[in-house]
């Protein structure tokens, strides 16, 4: 249906890449698109086309509050002339610019509690929320031409848009390195791996339970993947002074803009394995920016 060029791919400027012979490489998925960028647009693309082939008219999604991927959703809604709603987790009362921008974009939003979020792929909770949803917008569930989006877009459509990612970056690149939040990205990632290369995930939130059993539940080999806990910064979405502090001067520097929530961690792990000396001096490193940053001010074009 439709696909953007590939992201420019940039060096890391020498002072920031210490002990390292070869450029690190950086995908710049973040320039794809001002909202629909990164691994949230990998993850939409083959489930727009699904979307499209079907003829369906709404598409219903879940995130929080700052989700990157109802930004996504909202945006292709607005774009490419669909309905879109958003199943948000927590108070209704919350308003910020992200979920300012989606109702901009037309996404209409049904605030569900915690509790009830836990629910979300339950089916017995789905065919309530279907009822709510019937109630609040009869108009965009006629003939029941929706589809329903599980959180962050991750799905086996997801993982064929992700597995997509290696194939952007120079043939010769070793080590593919992302944040993770939930793991589909990088399980993506590792199904697309050539042979000869290997990828490095750091996670952003605490899952040493969870994370790495979802990857190979979602078909990556645990032995093409390594995940380092050591940049989670305490937690989902939280943030020391040392990480804003680095978000600014790295973005800065580089001329990489970077947040302290996904990519500001990814950077913050990469180069200080690289001060530790973790990578073996020749090792070819590519990293994926996998978008994040906004600004809302701007228009969906
Ligand atoms: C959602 C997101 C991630 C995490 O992706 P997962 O597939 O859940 O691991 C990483 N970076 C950015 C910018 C994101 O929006």
């Amino acid at each position: 249906m439709f696909s953007f060029p590939p992201a420019p791919v940039v060096s890391l400027p020498h002072p920031l890449a210490a002990n390292i012979r070869n450029p690190v490489i950086v995908l710049r998925d973040d320039l794809l698109h001002p909202f629909m960028a990164g691994n949230k647009w990998r993850k939409l693309k083959y489930n727009l086309d699904a979307f499209h082939k079907a003829k369906y008219k709404t598409l219903i999604t879940f995130g929080g509050a700052y989700s990157n991927h109802l930004v996504a959703t909202a945006a292709a809604g607005k774009k490419f002339g669909f309905h879109t709603i958003g199943i948000v987790r927590g108070d209704s009362h919350v308003s910020n610019d992200a979920l300012d921008f989606m109702k901009r974009c037309g996404m209409f939003l049904l605030f569900i509690t915690r509790e009830e979020y836990r629910l979300k792929n339950d089916p017995n909770f789905q065919k309530v929320l279907l009822e709510r949803l019937y109630a609040r917008f009869p108009h965009l569930l006629l003939d029941e031409k929706y589809m329903l989006l599980p959180e962050g877009g991750a799905n086996e459509a997801a993982l064929k848009g992700c597995s997509e990612i290696p194939a952007d970056f120079p043939g010769d690149t070793d080590i593919l390195c992302c944040a993770c939040g939930t793991g589909s990205t990088l399980a993506g990632i590792v199904k697309g791996l050539k042979p000869h290369q290997s990828a490095l995930g750091i996670p952003v939130l605490k899952g040493e339970d969870f994370l790495h059993r979802d990857m190979v539940n979602w078909g990556a080999s645990p032995d093409r993947f390594h995940l380092d806990f050591s940049y989670t910064f305490g937690g989902y979405a939280k943030q020391t002074p040392e990480l804003v502090n680095f978000c600014a001067t790295f973005s800065n520097q580089s001329g990489i803009p970077v947040e302290p929530v996904y990519t500001g961690k990814l950077f913050f792990g990469i180069l200080d394995l690289l001060k530790k000396n973790y990578f073996a001096p020749d090792l070819k490193i590519g990293i994926l920016h996998s978008g994040g940053v906004f600004d809302f001010g701007k228009e969906v074009l």
